[in-house]
């Protein structure tokens, strides 16, 4: 067993910038290839509405500070915007911009009634109080006002936010309606704790669909689980669940990078030790024990068989994508690869579930969510996996068959399919007046 050595928190300036170029390549090239009427495609390269707002917090020390929040919402064609909120320093309106967009095709993908919306404010949350975040998020529901709402707009956690930012906000934006209104505002946010109308299984739902999608692939592929390795890039929601189900699945966890450090142990980690251990840690994987130190550059040199990036956008660039060794990406994150990465990967024969695909179980079971509070309903957790396995291998399979047949990559069949349901409904509707 090797000790860790003490590692300097990774910078927060991740390289965001580009996101917006990645998914607008990525739009183009798959609108090209169903030759997306000319049109329509003007209307989906640009967001519908985008919402900055400044807004006034008192801190514990009786100071007040103001801060800048976002709300993009890209396209509602198919229902109301749904998305994210994000609490990080790279929290800016391109950001938003790119994933909001994202959204659009995830929820149009998943068979969902939604568009797209995403947001956040630029924060660093580690730097704050339980209380001011309390106050911080209250005050940024309240700034963002009827440009929210159960049937416009839907927001849901993200990177840094969680049940409790959603509790925070259900309860702001329902006290602020007329009394009689207020429960009807139940899903205004997806998310929610249970008690607060959350969906039981809303919590590992993100995770478990990557995990799901791997299963997928891996049976298309005619391949078992059992003794694969793989390494996850993010050990928070997303990157934690889908690392417990491939653990329960017979898989070896052998790398972990987080927003602190890289640790690595070739003959495996152990899922819920290392979560008990971060929990205990401020959040932190540095210093696990029974793990050595990586350097962040090698993370994704680490021989495995499977990559899940569940962090942040652009992760995957042209400078590691040459060294990664693992057979198989299962994008938990937004983003994680760019553009450029992914033609190399490709042509190294490295298969990737794209993104909109990969983690939509988090999205899928937040609309569970809202038409559990729209219809004054509870779901058992059994509900909610038996729904979700449906919808995640219905996507999957309409995904990989489309590859096959059109002999493409699964990101550029993804979009294709996400597009032109979207296509379809102007189509039918056409163009108010
Ligand atoms: P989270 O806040 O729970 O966890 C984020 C993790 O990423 C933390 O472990 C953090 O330390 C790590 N991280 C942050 N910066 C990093 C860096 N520079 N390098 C390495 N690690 C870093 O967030 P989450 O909800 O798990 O979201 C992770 C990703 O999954 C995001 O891209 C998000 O958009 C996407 N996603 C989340 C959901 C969801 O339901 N939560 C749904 C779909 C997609």
């Amino acid at each position: 067993m090797t000790t860790l050595t003490k590692v300097k928190k990774t910078s927060s300036k991740v390289p965001l910038k580009g996101m917006m170029e990645n998914v607008m390549e990525q739009f183009n090239s798959a609108a090209d290839r169903i030759d997306l009427n000319p049109n329509i495609r003007k209307i989906l390269k640009i967001t519908n509405n985008e919402i900055v707002v400044h807004f006034p917090v008192r801190m514990d020390s009786g100071e007040v500070e103001v801060f800048t929040g976002y709300r993009v919402q890209h396209n509602n064609a198919l229902g109301p915007y749904k998305g994210g909120l994000r609490y990080h320093p790279t929290v800016d309106i391109d950001a938003a911009r790119a994933l909001a967009m994202w959204m659009t095709w995830k929820t149009s993908l998943a068979g969902l009634p939604y568009g797209g919306g995403k947001g956040g404010i630029q924060i660093d949350p580690s730097l704050y109080s339980q209380s001011e975040l309390e106050r911080i998020t209250r005050r940024f529901t309240f700034a963002l006002a009827d440009n929210i709402g159960p049937e416009h707009d839907i927001p849901a956690p993200d990177v840094n936010t969680n049940a409790q930012t959603m509790a925070w906000m259900v309860d702001t934006y329902m006290s602020t309606r007329p009394p009689a209104e207020r429960t009807a505002n139940q899903h205004v946010v997806t998310g929610k704790p249970t008690g607060s109308g959350g969906l039981e299984g809303r919590d590992r739902a993100t995770g478990y669909g990557v995990f799901l999608n791997i299963k997928f692939w891996a049976a298309r592929n005619e391949e078992s689980l059992k003794g694969k390795t793989f390494i996850v890039q993010g050990y928070g929601n997303v990157g934690y669940w889908a690392a417990y189900f491939l653990e329960q699945e017979g898989a070896k966890m052998v790398a972990v990078q987080d927003a602190f450090g890289t640790i690595q142990n070739t003959n495996g980690i152990p899922v819920d030790d290392l979560l008990n251990y971060s929990k205990a840690n401020r959040g932190s994987i540095v210093d696990f024990p029974g793990a050595v130190v990586l350097d962040s550059a090698s993370f994704y040199e680490t021989a495995c068989d499977i990559c899940i990036p569940a962090a942040l956008g652009n992760q995957i660039t042209s400078e590691n994508a040459p060294y990664i060794k693992a057979r198989l990406i299962a994008e938990g994150a937004n983003g994680p690869t760019n553009t450029e990465a992914e033609v190399i990967l490709i042509e190294n024969g490295v298969a990737i579930i794209p993104d909109i695909l990969c983690n939509a179980g988090g999205v899928i079971a937040s609309y569970f969510e809202w038409l559990q509070n729209r219809n004054g309903e509870v779901w058992t957790l059994e509900d909610v996996i038996v729904k979700l396995d449906k919808k995640m291998k219905t996507s999957f399979d309409k995904v990989y068959d489309f590859a096959q047949k059109e002999q493409i990559d699964m990101r550029t069949a993804a979009f294709c399919i996400a597009i032109q349901r979207i296509e379809k409904a102007y189509i039918e509707r056409g163009i108010f007046p």
